[in-house]
């Protein structure tokens, strides 16, 4: 089965192949550049399906005008941090928290801020993923996934991407930004969304 991929995050497209690859699933993930691009969309469902819907949708239109992807299913991953002690943000605004095209490492200082004067007991936070594939009749697979941490004080860790630095999943004492691809896709939200659309797509093989 064939997954072209509605995104443009290089650290998605590679948890999500380690995921595929490892369940030793027959799915290839394919990159929106090999179709032209990721079509723009502009995010603002208000919700993670909402916004998947709209990027797979966007991806899809694309698969379906060219006669080498028509028939193809389009994968999109809509992802984000919700924050106990800022009512849930910046949830679907993660990728855009310090503004527009901000970029992960001012959307890092941003929540720094955000939480420096927050207690330890109040520092729980979530990542959450919702995963949906979008047939070429519209059909639609939705999966979603979440994992439960806190926010530590300032960054650890290299790994990962986003705000991996600054969470740390509940039970663990490293973020995820100090754990290795293999360590983090074990337990991440996108691996738990991934986990249940790989059973679906196991029944349809
Ligand atoms: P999206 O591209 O609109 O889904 O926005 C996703 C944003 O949520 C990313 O830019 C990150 O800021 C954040 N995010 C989602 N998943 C992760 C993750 O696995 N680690 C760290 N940050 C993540």
């Amino acid at each position: 089965m064939k997954l072209f991929l509605a995104s443009n995050n290089a650290h998605k497209a590679a948890e999500l192949a380690a995921l595929a690859a490892r369940d030793g699933l027959s799915v290839e993930i394919i990159s929106a550049r090999a179709v032209g691009g990721m079509p723009p969309v502009v995010e603002d469902a208000g919700t993670f399906i909402g916004n998947a819907r709209k990027k797979a949708r966007a991806l899809q239109l694309r698969l379906a005008a060219d006669a080498a992807t028509t028939g193809a299913w389009a994968l999109a991953d809509d992802s984000g941090l919700c924050v106990d002690a800022l009512g849930g943000a910046p949830g679907v605004e993660s990728a855009n928290y310090a503004g527009l095209g901000a970029g992960d490492a001012a959307n890092l200082t941003k929540l720094v801020a955000a939480m420096r004067n927050v207690p330890e007991a109040k520092r729980g936070a979530q990542f959450c993923c919702v995963l949906l594939l979008a047939g070429p009749g519209g059909e639609e697979q939705v999966c979603e996934g979440r994992c439960a941490g806190h926010l530590l004080r300032e960054p650890r860790g290299t790994e990962g991407f986003g705000y991996d630095p600054l969470f740390m999943p509940e039970g663990h004492t490293r973020s995820f930004a100090e754990m290795s691809a293999a360590e983090k896709n074990l337990l991440s939200h996108r691996a738990r969304a991934w986990s249940a659309l790989a059973s679906w797509m196991r029944c349809r093989q």
